[in-house]
């Protein structure tokens, strides 16, 4: 198991142990396979005293969550996963505390999703090209009503027999350098940390450690992160490390989480496996609240 720091697990943990947090999470309003209910009685289950909602382009999920999370007594932590275009790769950009209620926001996202259902309908043409019969029909009913995701489409070739799991998805049709790979709507940094903060939320650079380019991260440091996602499962010790220092010289916060797909990800449940003491959590409420203050 991978874990932020002090940390243990929650059966072995004592009424003095600091509480822990996992901020990164998924439901079915993208990639996830559990619903915002079953998340939050998942993260009881394991010990955890809040989750973050932290869906691809889709804020959905929040509401259900919360109204669970006050019943079961876990805390949910609005979020939302952006991806950006630099540097040549796709950085992904949590928003933690977004207004998820308004409808400009709502909008925005609402277009990304309509781009990701074009981009998997190309996904799938591609696919068709290279003779597998994958259709956007299957991949539509997989995804439901969700933002759609390449792992989506991975199901689809599972499904057709074409691959025998998600990995080999990835690695010969969609991964990065796949052949039915088509990326994403083309959003800057700069656009990620401007969207995140005009509607009150803290901008984290997701798993800073996956893109193999710190170019990326300097790029959105530059464009004004609040912080970067310093625990996460893809990040070695070195990566740790490393990303800690950027965030003591850069004066960010710092947060981490278990990037969750309810089992999408090697058939395994990953919530709780990365966590961090409440503090990290505290430290992007702080700043989501005085945001909101000079705001009003
Ligand atoms: P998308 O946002 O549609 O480009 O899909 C990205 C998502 O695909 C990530 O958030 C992961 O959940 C998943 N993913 C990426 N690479 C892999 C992989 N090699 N195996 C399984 N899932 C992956
Ligand atoms: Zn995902
Ligand atoms: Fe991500
Ligand atoms: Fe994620």
């Amino acid at each position: 198991m991978r874990t932020g720091p002090r940390s243990s697990r929650p059966d072995s943990r004592r009424p003095t142990d600091p509480a822990f947090v996992d901020l990164h999470a998924h439901t079915i309003f993208s990639d996830g396979l559990f619903t915002p209910e079953q998340l939050v009685v998942e993260a009881q289950r394991r010990g955890l005293a809040a989750v973050g909602v932290a869906d691809h382009d889709a804020v959905g999920g929040i509401e259900r969550a919360q109204a669970a999370g006050r019943q079961v007594g876990i805390e949910v932590v609005p979020a939302v996963e952006l991806s950006c275009t630099v540097a040549g790769v796709d950085l992904h950009m949590l928003g933690y505390y977004i207004d998820y209620e308004d409808p400009d926001l709502a909008a925005f996202v609402k277009n990304i999703r309509t781009y990701r259902a074009e981009r998997g309908r190309l996904m799938v043409e591609k696919l068709q090209e290279l003779g597998i019969k994958v259709t956007m029909d299957q991949v539509r009913s997989l995804a439901k009503d969700a933002a759609i995701g390449r792992p989506h489409v991975a199901q689809a070739l599972i499904d057709v027999g074409a691959v025998p799991n998600m990995e080999e998805a990835f690695r010969r049709y969609i991964g990065y350098e796949g052949p039915a790979y088509v990326p994403k709507k083309k959003l800057s940094p700069q656009e990620g940390v401007d969207f995140i903060k005009s509607y009150g939320g803290v901008a984290v650079v997701a798993h800073p450690g996956t893109y193999g380019n710190d170019d990326a991260v300097y790029q959105a440091i530059a464009a004004g992160v609040d912080g970067l996602e310093v625990w996460h499962p893809d990040h070695n010790a070195h990566n740790v490390t490393r990303y800690l220092e950027f965030a003591q010289k850069n004066n960010l916060l710092t947060t981490g989480g278990s990037d969750c797909h309810g089992g999408r990800k090697q058939g395994r449940i990953f919530l709780g496996d990365v966590r961090v003491p409440y503090e990290h959590l505290a430290a992007v409420k702080k700043l989501a609240q005085e945001r909101r203050e000079t705001k009003r």
